[in-house]
């Protein structure tokens, strides 16, 4: 069996968390066997891919899920990168409508030249689904500010569905979108008795996993509020109201999908925790 590494290279979000890089805002890297791909490459995304090791020229896939700078200002490099310095048409570029042509909030985040660097180009509405290799992506329904915005749905019939909420408002399908997916990515901004417009605070994850009953949740893409209210004890909190295993991203960190699912550090001295899901 082939693993999945997620690398969270990246577990901030919002204005000021990525302006102060308190947290980074580097996005996601996926690995499966030689497949290569990065979600929602923010500022730092370039830098810290390089400086994990996880080459930007082996990029098969781009995915920006919508037109807001924490998840989109390094995906041109990152396509001069996937292009091996924009000598070859390579890799997929998936990305909402706004992010590829602009919309009323927002002009288009990627230029028409970057889009021509890359071999295939997907627009992302929800339903839409996509290959990259043996890795089956769907798009999935976000309410945020921009209009435009996808969740996503990575498939492998051998390890299960992972869901990643990007950022979205609560909405009560959000829990059946994400029905009984094996891992569920979480975008919480912020905390516990906060509420935030359009994104996901700790109480509202709460009703997504009460619904969905995923095997196991990653909280990241974490607000000031969020990072001055402790990620670990919000994951506590929801781990203990539902019995869902729960883990706060860390910058660095990994998640490994194979037999079990395993949580490693970013530090050599962190002992990994291994759920058994
Ligand atoms: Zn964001
Ligand atoms: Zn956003």
């Amino acid at each position: 069996m082939t693993p999945l590494s997620i690398h969270f290279l990246g577990t901030g979000g919002g204005r000021f968390t990525m302006i102060t890089q308190r947290r980074r805002t580097a996005g996601i890297r996926l690995v499966y066997g030689r497949t290569h791909v990065h979600i929602d490459p923010g500022p730092g995304a370039l830098v810290f891919s390089n400086w994990t090791r996880l080459s930007p020229q082996k990029l098969d896939a781009i995915i920006v899920t919508h037109c807001h700078p924490d998840h989109y200002t390094d995906a041109e490099v990152l396509t001069e990168a996937m292009s091996h310095g924009t000598t070859q048409r390579r890799g997929i570029l998936a990305a909402s409508r706004s992010v590829l042509q602009g919309n009323l909030p927002c002009e288009r985040s990627i230029s028409t030249y970057h889009q021509g660097l890359v071999e295939a180009i997907e627009e992302l509405k929800p339903g839409n689904t996509f290959k990259v290799g043996d890795l089956r992506f769907r798009a999935v329904k976000a309410i945020h500010s921009d209009p435009d915005s996808i969740g996503v749905i990575l498939e492998i019939p051998e390890l299960g569905s992972i869901g990643y909420t990007s950022d979205t408002g609560y909405f009560p399908e959000l829990g059946d979108i994400y029905k009984e997916v094996r891992l569920l990515i979480a975008c919480t901004m912020w905390p516990r008795d906060q509420h935030l417009h359009m994104h996901l605070s700790t109480d509202e994850v709460l009703k997504v996993i009460e619904n969905a009953r995923p095997g196991c949740v990653v909280l990241t893409h974490f607000g000031m509020r969020m990072l001055n209210a402790d990620p670990e004890a919000e994951a506590s909190f929801l781990e203990e109201c539902t019995g869902v295993p729960t883990v706060a991203a860390r910058d660095g960190m990994q998640v490994v999908l194979g037999d079990n699912i395993e949580v490693r550090g970013s530090r050599k001295r962190d002992e990994p925790r291994i759920i058994e899901v």
